[in-house]
């Protein structure tokens, strides 16, 4: 069966029975960097530069990435690239967080993003977390990274194009009318979020989280909203940690343009979304040479599994 990504227009082929190789869903291997060594303990803060947000309780730290990709300097690719520390304890992960914490920790990121949207020099802001060796992370001390751009990356100018038109031909933004849909896929809701497994999923387990409201970039979240929002990342977060023990995974947060280049009507047809990429086996040379993916887990499988896991 092949289904396509509504949102990239990529091919996803399902192949179930290859779920059944036993090289995949091995547990990988843990990296951890001994404490003495971690830039991210707060007793070693000398060793990264100084920090551009702190909490009251100093649990909560974003400094500038002592090894950044973009640079303020550079005119031509102006860039600012952040990393969120978000607990203060070396081994703590995300889905022990307590709702206060994970809750400040969202605000954190909010109001970090509200002072870069504000800079004209970017256009784009992208917050993501790597998770685990299989997910990119160099440090195994729990961090978000916030990299903010002067470009609209390809892949967000696809999807931007993807939402106006659906919008233009709808008269409706693309997730509002999706959530009205779901049904079986949702694995778990609040007041103000919902979680879901989308029927177009690309990778086994992979969730999406959007407002129920029509919201299109993080500043307009309230602080009750951020809460809500990070409760349920938190347990999503849980319930794939439970299926899948020692999973890698990324997370990615997909705003609006920022509000100062806000000239249109992006806020219209652009709805806040969250993506939890759990990383079994890896992106290989077909998805390299292709775009295209391979899914071992149907999407209604994958929802069914994640719903039940507690
Ligand atoms: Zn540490
Ligand atoms: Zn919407």
């Amino acid at each position: 069966m092949v289904r396509q990504c509504f949102l990239t227009g990529e091919l996803i082929f399902f192949a179930e029975e290859r779920a059944k190789r036993p090289q995949n869903f091995k547990k990988a291997p843990v990296s951890k960097t001994p404490v003495e060594s971690c830039p991210f303990c707060p007793e070693n803060s000398y060793m990264t530069p100084k920090e551009v947000f702190l909490t009251k309780d100093k649990k909560i730290r974003i400094i500038p990435n002592k090894y950044p990709f973009v640079s303020k300097n550079d005119l031509t690719h102006y860039g600012i690239h952040d990393v969120v520390i978000d607990t203060d304890k070396h081994d703590e992960r995300l889905y022990e967080y307590t709702d206060s914490h994970i809750g400040e920790v969202i605000k954190a990121i909010k109001s970090r993003v509200e002072v870069l949207q504000n800079d004209k020099n970017i256009f784009y802001v992208q917050v993501f977390k790597n998770e685990g060796i299989n997910a990119g992370a160099s440090q195994s001390h729990s961090h978000w990274q916030i990299a903010s751009l002067s470009v609209f990356p390809p892949k967000y100018e696809l999807t931007k194009n993807i939402l106006e038109n659906y919008y233009r031909e709808n008269g409706t933004c693309y997730f509002c009318n999706l959530k009205k849909t779901l049904k079986n896929q949702i694995i778990d809701e609040n007041e103000y979020f919902m979680a879901y497994v989308p029927e177009d999923a690309k990778f086994p387990y992979e969730m999406y989280i959007i407002p129920k409201e029509h919201i299109c970039n993080i500043v307009y979240f309230n602080n009750e909203m951020l809460y809500s929002m990070g409760k349920l990342i938190r347990n999503c977060v849980k319930r794939l940690c439970t299926l899948i023990d020692g999973i890698s995974y990324n997370i990615c947060f997909y705003n609006s343009p920022s509000p100062l280049y806000n000239k249109c009507d992006f806020d219209k047809y652009m709805h806040f979304y969250i993506q939890i990429i759990p990383r079994i086996g890896n992106i290989a040379g077909f998805e390299f040479s292709t775009g295209c993916y391979i899914n071992s887990v149907l999407p209604e499988k994958s929802a069914e599994l994640l719903k039940n896991v507690f």
